[in-house]
């Protein structure tokens, strides 16, 4: 039997893991996919571009994923917006073009990807304190122990369990036994989870030619089918890239159309450099390890840090973190650290 199972291997599940290590406290995590990060993805393009299919920007502001940077000695950089912007109102009218200066309150990114962090804990934790490709279903108090049954029917024991899944998820995804206060039912079925259904694409190049021609590489359009668009070449100058959100209605389209639409689109702004691109890749965000099957809208960040996340359940064996419950920068990876941080500080006093 464990003392302390996490479910879920993003951010907050191994932030968790990591300071519960420190504190000489032992655990296992389960994760449900063969990867580690859930919501943070750093893919590598055919030329071996660093892009980020998930979080990418954190602010000054952000002080426990700076924190957490630091002691991993993991550097960042700022995001590139100096040059021209473009703005795109109609499909059928030239893009507006305004010109940025360089920014000293930028967005940043993290040097080799924002997967760093992630392969920084996972090196901390260890292995050994990790089981993938199991999809915890049911949670169930036995005797004064806790049983969690995956998708596979295999079994874990444990004293307490920490979930760290998006809590709209985990209430539609893990059957809890006996059932869990109606009160605590009814928020975290309407908890928004950040970025769920978003949809991510980035186009890899050999070169930044975008700057060549002055252009910044952010683009914001209201006609296209990327709706944003910044530069992504990665810290050292050498590996180039344009990446950006698409409009929800890209779902529709298979890969193949979507590709083909993009580069339309990077066309019209650039000419035919555009159409020499290394590779073009996306990703939607809408499987079952962020949301419920069939599930419905909510308001950004609705009912994130509700009240009922600090308190524990299950004769106080069940806890919850992740990002969604953090009271400050909810939904981001800040929130997420920041959420794990209190739980391990909260476990560490009762173990
Ligand atoms: C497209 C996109 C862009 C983003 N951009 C930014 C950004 O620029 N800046 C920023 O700060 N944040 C951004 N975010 C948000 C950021 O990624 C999250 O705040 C953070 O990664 C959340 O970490 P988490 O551990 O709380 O949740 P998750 O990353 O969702 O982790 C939950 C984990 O649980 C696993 N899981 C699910 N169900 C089960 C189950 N039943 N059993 C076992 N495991 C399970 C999942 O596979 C996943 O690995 C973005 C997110 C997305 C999707």
């Amino acid at each position: 039997m464990e003392d302390i199972i996490i479910i879920g291997a993003g951010l907050s599940g191994l932030s968790t893991a990591y300071r519960l290590k420190k504190a000489g406290i032992s655990f296992k995590i389960i994760e449900a996919q063969d990867r580690l990060g859930g919501r943070i993805e750093t893919i590598y393009g055919q030329d071996d571009t660093p892009m980020e299919m998930g979080a990418t920007w954190f602010g000054k502001e952000h002080v426990n994923l700076l924190g957490l940077l630091s002691e991993f000695n993991i550097g960042y950089f700022e995001q590139h917006t100096e040059g021209i912007a473009l703005f795109e109102t109609m499909s059928f009218e030239p893009p507006q073009q305004f010109y940025v200066p360089a920014n000293s309150h930028s967005a940043y990114r993290i040097q080799g990807g924002t997967y760093s962090i992630i392969d920084a804990l996972y090196r901390h934790i260890g292995k050994e304190n990790i089981v993938l490709n199991s999809k915890i279903i049911e949670i169930a108090a036995e005797d004064n122990k806790l049983k969690l049954t995956d998708n596979l029917e295999n079994h874990f024991f444990c004293k307490y369990v920490i979930v760290a899944l998006p809590p709209k998820l985990a209430i539609h995804s893990i059957q809890f036994s006996p059932e869990l206060p109606q009160a605590l039912i009814q928020v975290m079925q309407k908890t928004q989870t950040w970025m769920s259904g978003s949809i991510k694409f980035s186009v890899e190049y050999k070169k930044a030619f975008w700057k060549d021609k002055g252009f910044s590489g952010s683009i914001y359009s209201q006609s296209g089918l990327a709706t944003e668009i910044y530069d992504h070449t990665n810290y050292e100058d050498t590996k180039f890239a344009l990446k950006g959100f698409l409009n929800g209605s890209a779902s529709h389209y298979t890969f193949a159309e979507r590709k083909e639409k993009i580069i339309d689109q990077l066309k019209r702004y650039f000419g035919n450099e555009a159409t020499e691109f290394i590779s073009y890749n996306d990703k939607i965000w809408n499987d079952t390890y962020i949301q419920p099957n069939n599930d419905t809208f909510l308001p950004p960040h609705f009912n994130n840090g509700h009240a009922v996340f600090d308190e524990s359940y299950m004769s106080n064996k069940l806890f919850f973190t992740g990002t969604e419950t953090a009271k400050t920068f909810s939904g981001y990876m800040d929130g997420a650290i920041k959420a794990s941080n209190a739980i391990a500080d909260r476990i560490s006093k009762i173990i």
